[in-house]
């Protein structure tokens, strides 16, 4: 056996894990499943990641501390988060920066939009696609060995302990492993097993896009799962977003998001409305909509805004159908005419006359309306009109593999002593659902980076003859 560390994948994860494995003296081998133009998983469309930090630093304005940052995670998970890898995560990525530039990764300050997150979130110069680009870039210049095209199949495990990872016949021996081959979203049978068939005999799963790649198939998250390792998550929980429903099955990447919802009001193929669109800010709610949308008839939705709000929100890749009125606009979309214009005339109707500010939640809010619109509601009622088609985009995934503070893979309530993992399959340690804007990357960086020195430690420990232990570990330093 010649390799201290094996990274399997090629994302934000796997590449926080082999630097840090590397930095701390281990050989390397990473196996990325996809060729090298495609490599990087989900990780090269992210835009950026969500920091802790106590007062104005570089692109990050103001101070978003611990506490905040904590309690936006609960309240989005509805407490489906673990405290203890949550406060992890949040600390890990108030300190993270000054390595990310070390390896070359740049930031920049957010463009202005619907996201409001100059506070709370670093942007990458070049997005993520630069970020990987810039990680690999070190990786190679460290003697990190790559190899593209490699997907894993199977692991070898001997009472908890990795032994091998497997490619079809070839059998790759490492003193320890980190798995980084996050969730299985881009696999739709699992999908549609997950989500199986609604009432109206539908198997909503069919109609999903996948916003990222198309190599995160969950092979070995599914193995690990099957060969006793601890999960955690729900196989239906997942990042779901309403996306442009013209948008490619896989790799649509953020431009098919459409950023409008809260500007204006969301129907179903009734073109009936079924949920608060001004419920609160977008970047705590946009990722609710693509489920919003999977339990709907048809997996459909539009949304539907007037003039009044283009402009405010980033424009997304494929222009919405314009109309002069809304029955054009009906026709357009083929939704019933009559009731679309009862909808409308309902909400615009319901809208309270307030002081519209989309930066804060205003008072512009309906009375008497259910479901109501809280916040930003204006009568649809200045022509143009403009309306976007939506499909549910999924994310990724939050069944993963369950964890403690040393990112170790568990085994019936037992850390394994050399098996490690990070990113979106372990994601759902603390996302149990919902979502806060940048957070994936946190979590990725976070327990990427913990894996890659625990992995580092372990292999170390297995070539001198020692016990690999998980006591005195600085994860401070992480
Ligand atoms: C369109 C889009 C935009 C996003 N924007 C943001 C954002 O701005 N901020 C944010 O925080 N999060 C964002 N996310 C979520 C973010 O991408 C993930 O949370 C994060 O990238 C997960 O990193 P990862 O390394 O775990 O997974 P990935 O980056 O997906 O990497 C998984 C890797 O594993 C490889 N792999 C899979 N199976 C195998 C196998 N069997 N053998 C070998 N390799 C395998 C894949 O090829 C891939 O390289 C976005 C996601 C998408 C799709």
């Amino acid at each position: 056996m010649n390799v201290d560390v094996l990274v399997i994948g090629g994302g934000n994860a796997a590449l926080c894990a082999a630097l840090m494995a590397r930095e701390a003296g281990a050989s390397v081998l990473m196996l990325e499943a996809a060729p090298r133009e495609w490599r990087g998983g989900n990780s090269q469309h992210t835009r950026n990641l969500r920091c802790m930090h106590d007062g104005p630093q570089d692109v990050l304005i103001d101070s978003y501390p611990e506490e905040e940052f904590w309690q936006d995670l609960l309240k989005v998970t509805g407490g489906l988060t673990n405290e203890k890898l949550a406060r992890i995560t949040i600390r890990g990525s108030s300190t993270c920066r000054d390595w990310m530039r070390s390896h070359g990764v740049r930031f920049q300050p957010p463009i202005s939009g619907t996201l409001h997150v100059a506070r709370t979130n670093a942007f990458f110069m070049g997005g993520g696609k630069a970020l990987v680009n810039a990680y690999y870039r070190s990786a190679e210049k460290l003697g990190v060995q790559i190899r593209y095209n490699a997907p894993v199949d199977s692991i070898e495990l001997d009472n908890g302990r990795f032994v091998a990872a497997h490619i079809g016949k070839e059998r790759i021996e490492a003193r320890a492993c980190v798995l980084a081959a996050g969730g299985f979203e881009s696999n739709r049978d699992w999908l549609r097993q997950a989500w199986g068939q609604n009432e109206a005999g539908e198997w909503p799963a069919d109609n999903f896009l996948i916003r990222g790649t198309r190599f995160n198939m969950g092979v070995l998250l599914k193995y690990l799962l099957d060969a006793g390792a601890d999960s955690i998550g729900d196989p239906k929980q997942a990042h779901m977003v309403a996306i442009d429903a013209r948008a490619p099955l896989y790799d649509g990447g953020i431009c098919t998001r459409v950023d409008g919802v809260s500007l204006g009001v969301m129907v179903n193929r009734n073109a009936e409305r079924f949920y608060d669109e001004g419920e609160d800010f977008w970047p705590k709610r946009y990722a609710i909509w693509g489920r919003l949308v999977a339990q709907q008839p048809g997996q459909v939705g539009y949304c539907i805004l007037d003039s009044k709000a283009i402009g405010r929100f980033m424009p997304p890749v494929f222009p919405g159908l314009k109309a002069g009125s809304l029955p054009e606009l009906a026709a357009g979309l083929g939704l019933d005419e009559q009731t679309l214009m009862r909808t409308i005339g309902q909400f615009n109707a319901a809208c309270r006359d307030g002081t519209f500010d989309h930066a804060i939640l205003d008072d512009c809010r309906t009375e008497g309306l259910i479901p109501p619109k809280t916040h930003w509601a204006r009568p649809i009622d200045t022509a143009p009109f403009y309306a976007y088609t939506l499909k549910p985009g999924i994310t990724f995934t939050y069944l993963g593999l369950k964890i403690d503070e040393h990112s170790a893979v568990h085994f019936g309530g037992k850390p394994s002593a050399n098996l490690y993992v990070a990113g979106e399959m372990m994601a759902g340690n603390v996302l149990g659902k919902g979502y806060t804007a940048g957070v994936g990357m946190s979590i990725g960086t976070a327990f990427g980076r913990i894996a890659g020195v625990q992995a580092a430690k372990a292999a170390k420990a297995a070539s001198t003859g020692g016990k690999a232990t998980q006591q005195g570990v600085e994860l401070a330093a992480v």
